[in-house]
């Protein structure tokens, strides 16, 4: 991919170590481009990437409970964010769940790709549509329909 991306990456506790998992699968890939995270999945992520001395571009917000997600969606709605991967915890309660919800309506409002997991991820970064020119996103309508 040509175009540099700023990618938004947030995980749920018990999401983690897929998130972790999937960011190493593709480091080569996300190390060309800039990250916004939430603060402990970004934590993390560095973390590995370190390890592994791959250099990327992190920039950590403020922990999901205490408004990253929030600050996620602000930056969305400002058209700051390209894509965003949010693996979220469905099978638990979340303390922040109005934040979630903000943020998945931020990216539908304002047409962000937003992939909830690993598979959704891998074929959203990989797309060709990112460099082709002569594509234009489709913005929502909201057309009423009378019935
Ligand atoms: P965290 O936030 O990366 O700081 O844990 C993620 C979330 O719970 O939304």
């Amino acid at each position: 991919m040509k175009r540099k991306l700023t990618i938004a990456l947030v995980a749920h506790d018990r999401r983690k170590a897929d998130m972790v998992d999937w960011a190493l699968y593709n480091a080569d890939m996300l190390s060309r481009h800039k990250l916004v995270c939430t603060g402990t999945t970004g934590g993390l992520i560095q973390k590995a990437m370190q390890e592994r001395g791959i250099e990327v571009d992190i920039t950590r917000m403020n922990s999901g409970p205490m408004g990253g997600d929030a600050e996620i969606a602000a930056l969305v709605v400002r058209k700051q964010i390209d894509l965003a991967i949010f693996l979220i915890d469905d099978l638990n309660a979340q303390p922040h769940e109005a934040d979630i919800q903000m943020l998945l309506r931020q990216c539908r409002v304002h047409n962000v790709p937003i992939a909830c997991n690993r598979y959704s991820a891998d074929l959203m970064i990989t797309s060709a549509l990112w460099d082709d020119e002569d594509y234009t996103p489709n913005e929502p309508s909201y057309t009423v329909f009378n019935r």
